[in-house]
């Protein structure tokens, strides 16, 4: 059986199918209750996943039903981790398709390569491989895949790994590396096919940064994403399709046309950062003065620019955040999303924070400024900050409302709790 908590990730679907392909008859549950079994993939997407009593309490209940649990997903770059708080019996690392075969061909854990497990209160880590060829079965997909909604998609496709960028708060070139490794179109539009025959209405793709498909050296193969965009909007239809993540310096005129002609229209920006010096520190590799072009060269064909932020970076002093601000106004973007930097495990930024002392931790020291009354650490309150800031920057200036004045608060709250939980783990497992 494969889970994942609340959604059917595309990983377990891809799971699911590989198992499917060695001849088993898997099913696959977003209910972590649902799952049992003699042999339980559970796929997490979170380092969180790994502090959840409810999930401790499933791996544990498996196994005392007499089954094996395995776990993969983004959280396995911290295999330690995963064992020492879940104690899994097998914890499967990146790209676990070679390994899953491996695992239901019967072969022994050590003989399956991208795995970690336990032998003698040992961590024992088998060899650690890319994949060269991207060729998968069909990814098992579940009836109700049309009751999800991710972000207003019903599910993400994979079209390709890796990405040329360093940024380090990023898992992709870790995981992924650096190489672009491309799916080959016609699986990928059969895939599609399979899912909207599910009840897929809107698709999204995943890919760290969509126009790198069939790239080479960082160089953009539009005809290549032309022709993916095309055809994947020729099946679900043009409204239908996203396209949310592409690097501002890999826009050329021809991929916005074919994004405003085959998705929805939207391309999200990672802007992070008002600062040069904090773009610099977090080794984004993209000037301000880029991003300033991408977003003009997006309105000029009529496609909606948004980007996300980046607030509380090691090293950010109050100079820099109001660098942020001021670009987030320059720029008047359709839509917004704050983050507080976070530390996610096998990331530079999850060692540098790690390494901070407590008087430099924007995400623990107590906030002295304007937003004093709230008792917030000075993180909290620059991406609460920056969460109203973005309302009045709209190019249709919005009021932020009590209600939605609340959300934001609680928001930058519950990433500093979360952040400041996920760095204790990450100190304990990796200590400096
Ligand atoms: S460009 Fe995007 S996918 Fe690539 S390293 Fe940076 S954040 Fe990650």
């Amino acid at each position: 059986m494969v889970g994942a908590p609340g959604l059917y990730t595309y990983g377990a679907m891809r799971i699911g199918g590989i198992i499917r392909d060695a001849g088993f008859h898997p099913k696959i549950t977003r209910d972590l209750s649902q799952l049992h079994g003699e042999r339980v993939f559970l796929s997490l997407y979170s380092t969180l996943h790994l502090l959840d009593p409810f999930i401790k309490e499933t791996v544990r209940r498996i196994q005392h039903e007499g089954g094996e649990c395995i776990i993969g997903g983004p959280v396995s770059s911290g295999p330690e981790m995963v064992l020492g708080e879940l104690h899994p019996n097998l914890v499967v690392c990146g790209e676990g398709e070679e390994a899953v075969r491996h695992i239901m061909n019967g072969e022994e854990y050590a003989n399956c390569p991208n795995c970690a497990y336990l032998a003698d209160d040992r961590i024992v880590k088998t060899e650690q491989k890319r994949m060269q060829d991207l060729s998968f079965p069909p990814p098992l997909i579940p009836d109700d895949i049309g009751t999800q909604d991710i972000r207003g998609a019903q599910t993400y496709i994979e079209t390709h790994r890796g990405c040329f960028g360093r940024c380090g708060f990023c898992q992709v070139p870790r995981v992924f590396g650096r190489r672009i490794r491309s799916r080959d179109l016609d699986e990928i539009l059969r895939e599609v096919r399979a899912f909207q025959k599910k009840g897929v209405r809107k698709i999204a793709l995943i890919g760290g940064t969509g126009s790198l498909y069939r790239s080479k050296d960082g160089e953009v193969n539009s005809g290549a994403f032309i022709s993916l965009l095309e055809g994947i909007s020729s099946i679900m239809g043009q409204k239908n399709v996203s396209c949310p993540d592409i690097r501002a310096d890999c826009l050329t005129d021809e991929v916005l046309e074919a994004v405003q002609a085959n998705t929805i229209g939207w391309i999200f920006f990672g802007i992070e950062s008002g600062s040069e010096k904090v773009i610099g520190l977090m080794q984004k590799g993209i000037p301000i003065d880029k991003v300033r072009d991408a977003i003009d060269q997006c309105r000029q064909f009529g496609v909606r620019p948004a980007g996300s932020f980046i607030t509380g970076y090691p090293g950010e002093d109050e100079e820099d955040f109001q660098a942020t601000k001021d670009l987030m106004e320059e720029l008047s973007l359709d839509d917004v999303f704050v983050s507080i930097a976070e530390p996610i495990p096998s990331t530079p930024l999850a060692e540098l924070i790690c390494k901070q002392s407590p008087e430099t931790d924007l995400v623990s020291i107590p906030h002295t400024g304007e937003y004093k009354g709230l008792h917030l650490t000075e993180a909290e309150a620059r991406a609460f900050d920056l969460m109203l800031h973005a309302d009045m920057c709209r190019p249709v200036p919005r009021i932020t409302q009590d209600d939605q004045y609340k959300n934001y608060l609680n928001e930058a709250r519950k990433q500093g709790s979360d952040i400041r939980n996920v760095t204790r783990l990450l100190r304990q497992y990796y200590p400096r």
